[in-house]
């Protein structure tokens, strides 16, 4: 049930189909210069379930198989369970610095959504409503992990969504599946995941060939992963600490006659699942906020880090700029706290309230580019006068750089180690790739003001202050 890292490292030996963006085909991932580093550090996460310090957090006892399973398949059904669940994230942010959105732990939730809102695809059909609970058992016996496939890809806007070419759909439908064409972008982490769960939460106006909810194994004869370019720098783990953990693939999925037997679909058609992103992807959304908020004390700390070895912390601006960073992570705790104590049940899963965590998406999300531009303020020249180890090596040269560029109660070297990590961590290919992924990765800002302002919570503030006001506009609306 619960893989190590090279029984993972194994499985994806499956014959999957990756195009490289120098035009190859990758025949191992676990092998290939892009994608190696990122699996490693993966399979180090799998490792930790059979770890003592980790297992803990990774694994679970599971009911009703008796047997120990990853936490990341467990079905929340209490607070302690929520819990759980996020300090299991903040292992893999910790683990990968939170640079990987889409960690092992990650991927169950939309299979965990897809539960939380069974009674709307029960009177469909029942066999679809089994087939989610059948997945999640799947999922934790094979100890698997998937990636999401929800956005669309971007094509002619002038075209009608139901008519854009590109759109993932049926295009046969057989007495046993469906069979798939068409394309879904941006997939994070699909290259070394085991499975894709596609759901069709972000298509107002799809077809009802597109109206999908199903998974697909990421080998499936018919598919093709178009990964793009590679962007982390090459270099040693002092040069590049956090670049050398490889980076989170994105890539498009080619469904060219892909078929997805009827055991994997969980709706078809149905057009109320269209209009559930908020409910079905809440746990989702939970964790991405709780990730953040790991991430964040991350940042936290870099910030605390670059003022002691340059000795600033003694400067008002700068101790205000660190505060800003500490304060921000606080209140991203503060949300996701307040979303597992207010967390409510749906279906016989616990699920944290929505209110908090979009409010609190939005401000990660505003305020991520802002934190990274707090870091590389104070940080000064510090992100440039980094230096290789072969530089530090270079005879006199060397030794006079490590004369010349001490930090306050640290070497040269150590100064640099820092640097090259704050580099990495805002400036880097690979930052500015995960400030997209923070960006956009569950809908960009603009979503979640809409979202937020369509919410019902309002209304008793906006009747306290009309009332108090002796102003009644009912009439009007
Ligand atoms: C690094 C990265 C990783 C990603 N990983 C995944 C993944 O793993 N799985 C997945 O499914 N998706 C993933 N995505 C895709 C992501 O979900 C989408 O980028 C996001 O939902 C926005 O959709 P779009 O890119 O199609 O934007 P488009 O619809 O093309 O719009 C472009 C921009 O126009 C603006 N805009 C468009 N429509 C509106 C509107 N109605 N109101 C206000 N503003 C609007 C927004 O600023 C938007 O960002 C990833 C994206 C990135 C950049």
């Amino acid at each position: 049930m619960l893989k190590t890292g090279d029984e993972y490292r194994a499985s994806l030996r499956d014959g999957r189909v990756v195009l490289a963006s120098d035009g190859s085909r990758v025949s191992d991932v676990t092998t290939h210069p892009q994608f190696r580093d990122a699996v490693d550090t993966v399979a180090a996460l799998y490792d930790m379930q059979h770890r003592p310090g980790t297992a803990e957090i990774a694994t679970y006892q599971d009911e009703g198989t008796g047997k120990p399973a990853s936490r990341a398949w467990q079905v929340p059904r209490t607070k302690d369970d929520l819990v759980a669940r996020r300090e299991l994230a903040r292992l893999s942010t910790y683990h990968t610095f939170g640079v990987f959105g889409r960690p092992p732990d990650y991927g169950s939730f939309n299979a965990l959504g897809l539960l939380s809102v069974a009674d709307r695809i029960a009177p469909s059909s029942e066999e679809w409503a089994r087939n989610i609970d059948a997945f999640i058992d799947w999922g934790r016996a094979n100890n698997a992990m998937s990636a999401d496939i929800v956005a669309d890809v971007q094509s002619d806007r002038s075209v009608p969504t139901a008519q854009k070419p590109g759109r993932l759909r049926c295009v046969e439908e057989r007495k046993d599946g469906l069979v798939l064409y068409g394309a879904k972008p941006c997939a994070s982490g699909a290259v070394h995941s085991h499975v894709g769960t596609v759901v069709t939460l972000l298509t107002p106006g799809a077809d009802p060939d597109a109206n999908l909810f199903c998974y697909v194994p990421l080998n499936a004869p018919g598919l093709t992963m178009v990964a793009r370019e590679p962007v982390i720098m090459p270099g040693t783990t002092d040069e590049h600490p956090l670049d050398v953990r490889g980076e989170e693939p994105d890539s498009l999925l080619v469904f060219d006659r892909v078929f997805v037997p009827s055991e994997h679909v969980f709706s078809f058609r149905n057009e109320e699942m269209l209009g559930l992103y908020h409910e079905l992807g809440a746990l989702a959304l939970w964790h991405i906020l709780a990730r953040l908020s790991y991430k964040s004390e991350i940042l936290a700390g870099a910030a605390q880090a670059i003022v002691e070895v340059l000795g600033t912390e003694n400067i008002p601006q700068v101790r205000d700029a660190v505060s800003e960073i500490s304060a921000y992570a606080t209140g991203l705790r503060a949300h996701v706290l307040a979303a597992e104590d207010t967390a409510a049940y749906a279906n016989g899963v616990l699920v944290p309230a929505e209110r908090y965590v979009t409010a609190g998406r939005l401000h990660s999300v505003e305020n991520y580019p802002r934190m990274l531009q707090l870091l590389r303020e104070i940080s000064g020249q510090g992100l440039i006068s980094r230096f290789s180890e072969r530089q530090f090596a270079d005879g006199s040269v060397g030794e006079m750089l490590t004369e010349f560029l001490p930090g306050t109660g640290v070497s040269a070297e150590a100064k640099n180690r820092v640097f090259n990590f704050v580099w990495d961590l805002t400036c880097g290919a690979n930052a500015m790739r995960v400030a997209l992924f923070e960006n956009v990765n569950a809908t960009p800002p603009a979503a979640m003001r809409a979202r937020i302002y369509a919410s019902p919570y309002r209304r008793p503030w906006r009747d306290f202050v009309l009332d108090h006001l002796g102003v009644d506009i009912s009439a009007a609306r």
